[in-house]
């Protein structure tokens, strides 16, 4: 069965390229995937294979039902682009001024359907079933997974894996990793209210600037004096507004900033903390303050025997020369509220570009992806799937 799929796979992956460039041209933005969900659904109509369209948003669901009985395996693959204007000199360029396939999810998405379509051939001698999760806006919160999966799309699913292409790790390295592997990603914003009046007479104000510099700097012990030093933790302020005349003590500031945690306890944490050093701060200098925690998604926590299997599984994939532990990532992922419902393992298909010196990052105007990674990652989630029962 394995070396049919993936006999079928080689045959079949000059078509993922295709369907990567296709997508690539026509990105579509966080919960406005129109034609990209339409395509989707089009791609499974023409293999016969049962979809589901408009899940929890612009999502779809497919299922391929095995010819032999075993369990439920689930793969997820995003769809959504990002705003950036695409500054590559390829003929597969973004059609779409100002919106980007900057972050690989149209090779995922790529890479699910051509693996579907392989399994389907296979469907006679397929144990259990097979759900193909596309995911709309991954890359805006609240993100498209909670929709999904409050419509269903995890029913009867006993584990779910998924995979990123991951830029900056060469082709035919997989990276795993057993616990955290993405941070929650949240974001604060705290307004001061002081009172402002003529810069020659500052015993008369209550200067919000002055405050605001004082919270900037005491939010920095949150991390270095309050947090457990094993937990990781960042807490990176990147707005600071009091737009004023330079001759005039500011009425009003307000910061903003973006906090990365791994584990709930410390994000419940540093979300009182930061509410108390905002008190403590503003009480000292006479003014008050409003206080907003936007959670955005929690941290990616793959199970420990899923992880470990897809470690084991990548090893035998012919193209993959390394698997190894990844250090955990700072950015967030959606997979995250996959994993809270059932088993299951994200992990990063290593896709560096050949012969650049610099692979640019993900979400940068120049991003692009090796698409030999396509094949990689499709073998590793096929080979995941198929030997599961
Ligand atoms: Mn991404």
């Amino acid at each position: 069965m394995l070396s049919k799929l993936n006999d079928l796979l080689e045959k079949h992956s000059a078509e993922m390229t295709e369907i990567r460039r296709y997508l690539h041209q026509y990105p579509e933005l966080s919960f406005q995937e129109i034609q990209t969900a339409t395509y989707i659904a089009n791609y499974y109509k023409n293999l016969k294979i049962p979809v589901r369209t408009n899940v929890g948003g612009n999502g779809l669901v497919a299922h391929i039902v095995g010819g032999l009985p075993g369990k439920t395996v689930a793969l997820r693959a995003d769809f959504d682009a990002l705003p950036i204007e695409d500054e590559k000199d390829v003929e597969y360029k973004s059609k779409v001024p100002g919106v980007m396939h900057a972050c690989g999810h149209d090779g995922h998405t790529a890479t699910l359907l051509v693996l579907a379509k392989c399994l389907n051939e296979l469907k006679a001698e397929l144990k259990g079933t097979v759900v193909l999760i596309h995911q709309h806006a991954e890359e805006y919160a609240p993100g498209g997974a909670i929709s999904m999966i409050e419509d269903g799309c995890l029913e009867g699913v006993d584990v779910i894996f998924g995979t990123h292409l991951w830029a900056g790790v060469p082709v035919g390295t997989i990276q795993t990793r057993v616990g955290p592997v993405m941070a929650a990603a949240d974001r604060f914003t705290v307004k001061i209210q002081g009172s402002g009046g003529h810069g020659a007479q500052p015993h008369t104000t209550k200067d919000a600037i002055l405050t605001a510099s004082q919270l900037v700097v005491n939010l920095q012990q949150i991390v270095s004096r309050r947090v457990n030093p094993i937990d990781p933790a960042v807490i990176s302020v990147g707005t600071f507004v009091a737009e004023n005349a330079f001759n005039v003590i500011a009425d009003s500031a307000k910061i903003e900033g973006t906090v990365r945690t791994f584990n709930d306890q410390v994000r419940d944490q540093i979300e009182a903390e930061i509410d108390l050093v905002a008190a403590a701060t503003c009480g000292l200098n006479g003014s008050t303050y409003q206080y907003d925690f936007h959670r955005g998604y929690p941290a990616v926590v793959n199970h420990k025997e899923e992880t470990e299997y897809i470690a084991e599984i990548a090893a035998r994939v012919a193209e993959v020369q390394t698997v190894e532990e990844t250090e955990p990532h700072m950015g967030g992922e959606d997979f995250s509220y996959y994993l809270r419902h059932v088993k299951g393992s994200f992990f990063f298909t290593g896709a560096q570009p050949a012969g650049v010196e610099v692979s640019y990052p993900h979400h940068h105007p120049k991003f692009d992806i090796n698409e030999d990674a396509l094949l990689i990652a499709a073998k590793t989630l096929g080979a995941a799937t198929v030997l599961y029962n």
